[in-house]
């Protein structure tokens, strides 16, 4: 089996005015990047204001193994598999992060014979979004401590700024730091803080923003830091919104690249799932659904955290109606939740399967609970057994649920018939009617607690005292029919990593709580969530090479 960046550098790719004319693109409305990548202007848009959307279907997985599952494989091959059977679809993607992709995981452009191209591009800068973010985000800063410097007019306490610098790489060095080291003329001392740029609150309003506008009323509203009394500072009070959004206003415009079977993709925007709400950009899916007949769109981690924050949070802000969703299972994660090693995945183990299945059913449950109906697919593995196969299968019927096998890793939108086959059935015969889990009026408790009980299966949630006092605060601040966008782990349904399956009687345990006031949610943090995160002994990095004709290798 050839690697996923040989697979990638032997495709023929289209012009992207090509892929842009397939769903009804002008060139005019292009800004382009090279010959296969472009950013999509809001002219585009405009001209096609009054045109039906089309479907939305929502990608989502069961709790991930630390190796990823295979969402974005399967939400390209799924494409790829409705264009082969004659429907216009178009898939919205996130941006990959370099952090990632230098460090453990790699690069996302989904794989095998399932992903989106140019490979390299998209993994390596693309068009720039994230350079534009991580500008955009320092400049803040940098405006912050010169107002400090220029005699604090604010009275910004330096103990208590709450914006960190970002950087889109893994540097575990930046997560604690000192700046202001010097004299006078050097700035004001104080602890500082690096998170990576995907992890930035501007990465998670520039994918909520509807428009420039939007944009900068989200910016104005981020809270920078307390003053002495306590008050929150913002963005606005320092006069950065007008330049950050100057930064940021091509970043704002989706990117279209294809797939190697030329399907149309849209990849914009990439928060965190944990502090963020997971998603690409709000314009990326819009757009994705006004060009196309079906729209498919991918959410991070597992459905406890990605699928809950795109229905509650993105669907709820942008009046977004999914109409189906196909969650992603392997026989290797349901073995892995039933306690096997991960050394052991590859071998034949039903009894394994039957434990581990559980969490599978959870997820089906929860996605019920929001009115979309459900497909489960099984994305393929080579040491996957037939009896293995058919034991899923059987479960899912059993629990009144479409299955279908996917094999787009290996043979492209040909392997992801049976699954497209399914959605097409499932697009024409259900009526979608989504239902979000809560209301945004309801207290704060009281959302942390729906979600904590009805998605997770929790018994209860408790507050550490620290979390109750910022409760409280957040509550005096005028935050409380604000989302609540829950960071947790996302390997088990609780708040403890190493519970897997479908953990019961459980408390959940909220150690902190802040506002994200510019995004638009008030975060809960349920245990120490890594926002800036490490290499491993052997980084990805170590492998990575450009030959002298500018071939790049060692991505995955
Ligand atoms: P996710 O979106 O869930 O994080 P990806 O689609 O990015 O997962 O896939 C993660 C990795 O797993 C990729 O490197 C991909 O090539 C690999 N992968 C996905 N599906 C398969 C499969 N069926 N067989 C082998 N490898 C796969
Ligand atoms: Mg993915």
């Amino acid at each position: 089996m050839k690697t996923d960046i040989q697979i990638a550098q032997e495709a023929t790719l289209v012009d992207i005015r090509e892929v842009a004319k397939s769903i009804g693109i002008h060139e005019d409305d292009l800004e382009l990047y090279g010959k296969t990548k472009a950013k999509i202007t809001d002219s585009a848009l405009e001209k096609i204001a009054d045109k039906e959307k089309g479907k939305l279907v929502l990608v989502t997985a069961i709790n991930p193994t630390p190796a990823g599952e295979g969402k974005t494989t399967t939400t390209v091959g799924l494409g790829d598999a409705l264009t082969q059977l004659g429907k216009k679809s178009i898939i919205a993607l996130r941006e990959p992060s370099l952090g990632p992709c230098f460090g453990i995981k790699g690069g996302a452009a989904g794989g095998g014979y399932a992903q989106v191209v140019p490979m390299e591009d998209l993994n390596l800068h693309f068009t720039g979004d994230f350079h534009a973010i991580t500008t955009a985000n320092n400049l803040l800063s940098a405006l912050l401590d010169n107002h400090i410097q220029q005699g604090n007019e604010l009275n910004i306490d330096p103990r208590q700024v709450v914006w960190k610098r970002c950087l889109d790489m893994n540097d575990r060095v930046l997560r604690n730091t000192v700046v202001g080291l010097g004299n006078k003329m050097d700035g004001m001392v104080r602890e500082d803080h690096f998170v990576i740029t995907v992890a930035s609150e501007i990465m998670a309003i520039l994918c909520l923003a509807k428009d420039i506008e939007d944009l900068k009323n989200r910016l104005g509203r981020i809270v920078v830091a307390y003053n002495f009394k306590g008050e929150p500072v913002t963005a606005g009070e320092l006069n950065a919104t007008g330049s950050m959004a100057a930064l940021l206003k091509d970043a704002l415009k989706p990117n279209l690249i294809q797939t190697l079977e030329h399907t149309p993709a849209i990849v914009h925007g990439g928060p965190f799932a944990n502090i963020a709400h997971g998603c690409n950009s709000v314009k990326a899916t819009k757009t994705a659904q006004k060009l196309a007949d079906i729209a498919i769109t991918e959410a991070g981690f597992g459905a406890d955290l990605g699928a809950e924050k795109f229905f509650d949070i993105k669907c709820q802000m942008a009046d977004l109606k999914p109409d189906a969703v196909v969650l992603v299972a392997t026989i290797r994660a349901l073995k892995y939740n039933g306690g096997v090693a991960k050394s052991e995945l590859n071998t034949e183990n039903l009894e394994a399967l039957k434990c581990g299945i559980k969490n599978l059913e959870k997820h089906i449950e929860n996605i019920k609970k929001y009115n979309v109906p459900v497909i489960v697919t099984l994305n393929a593995f080579v040491s996957d057994t037939e009896a293995e196969n058919e034991f899923v299968k059987n479960f899912c019927e059993s629990k009144g649920c479409e299955f279908a096998l996917s094999k787009v890793w290996e043979s492209g939108g040909q392997g992801g018939i049976e699954l497209a086959t399914k959605v097409l059935d499932v697009l024409e015969r259900e009526e979608g009617n989504f239902t979000p889990l809560y209301p945004f009026n309801l207290p704060l408790e009281e959302k942390v607690e729906k979600i904590a009980t009805e998605i997770y299966g929790a018994a209860k949630v408790e507050y550490e005292p620290l979390a109750l006092r910022q409760l409280k605060k957040i509550k005096e601040m005028g935050f409380d029919t604000l989302p609540i966008c829950m960071a947790k782990n996302q390997y088990s349904l609780s708040d403890d990593p190493t519970k897997l399956g479908r953990p019961e009687n459980f408390t959940l345990h909220i150690r902190e709580v802040y506002v994200s006031a510019g995004a638009g949610f008030v975060v809960a943090l349920t245990g120490s969530i890594m926002t800036m995160p490490g290499l491993p002994k052997v980084p990805a990095a170590n492998h990575i090479d450009v030959s002298n004709d500018g071939t790049i290798t060692g991505l995955f």
